[in-house]
């Protein structure tokens, strides 16, 4: 089995080793005889024409955000729109997260208009304002997940949009509402790096069963020996858990 994975804007929005949610992917398919695809689209490219199983963007800087705004919107609006809205799983990362919303308004105060996915947006209140940094642990559903932060945006959901998770430890959305990310149907906003996918390999799974059973219909995805995984994972809760702010 091959699934297509497209990866947006991969030399500019690729902060704090993103890129590593791709490997981790890619490495849980190969496990079970599963071939990813990665299409790389930059600046001026257009997302191929074929069937597409799973979108990532990852993180970057209000600078690289600006140059990335304009030829989103422009170029790629109607096919993330249509993609979202036929449940293709997307993995949004920090300032790719933000400009998914509504709006960014930058820490120089200029206003990044988004995709609108999520019906959110995010303020940065400048430099002079500490950043919400640190290490993150985040309840969802039926699992948590753990990772680093580092954005000076605070990210306000409208009412009634599904939050990803609720902070157990770190900042979140906007260090306030106990939110973390946001999602709507299988895109998922989410402020965590480290990169996030490699330490919860249950997420990881997750957006492997959503693009296969998108595709596939009903699947049953091949258990992993994840002991390495889970004890990282376990020990990076422990150490967030012992370091930042407990909600
Ligand atoms: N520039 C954005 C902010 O500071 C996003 C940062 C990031 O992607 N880590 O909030």
């Amino acid at each position: 089995m091959t699934l297509t994975l497209v990866h947006l804007y991969p030399s500019l929005l690729n902060l704090y080793g993103d890129r590593g949610n791709i490997i981790a992917l890619r490495q849980r398919c190969a496990w079970r005889g599963i071939d990813l695809r990665v299409v790389e689209v930059g600046l001026r490219e257009n997302v191929p024409r074929t069937e597409i199983d799973l979108i990532f963007m990852g993180g970057d800087q209000d600078r690289e955000q600006g140059v990335v705004v304009a030829d989103l919107r422009q170029r790629h609006i109607g096919t993330i729109s249509r993609l979202v809205e036929e449940g293709v799983p997307f993995l949004a990362v920090c300032g790719s997260f933000q400009l998914l919303q509504n709006y960014y308004r930058t820490a120089d105060g200029s206003e990044l208009r988004g995709l609108g996915i999520f019906d959110a947006h995010t303020i940065h209140p400048g430099h002079h304002v500490p950043r919400c940094v640190g290490n993150i642990v985040v309840r969802l559903k039926d699992t948590t997940i753990v990772g680093f932060e580092n954005h000076g945006g605070r990210t306000y959901l409208s009412a009634g949009v599904e939050p990803l998770g609720e902070v157990e430890s770190g900042f979140g959305n906007n260090g306030k509402d106990g939110t973390e990310g946001a999602r709507v149907r299988n895109a998922f906003g989410t402020y965590i790096h480290g990169s996030l996918l490699p330490k919860n390999p249950e997420f990881a799974d997750h957006l492997l069963f959503l693009a296969m059973q998108r595709t596939a219909g009903q699947v049953q995805l091949a258990t992993i020996d994840d002991r390495l995984e889970q004890r990282a994972h376990d020990a990076a809760v422990g150490q967030a858990r012992s370091q930042s702010r407990p909600r």
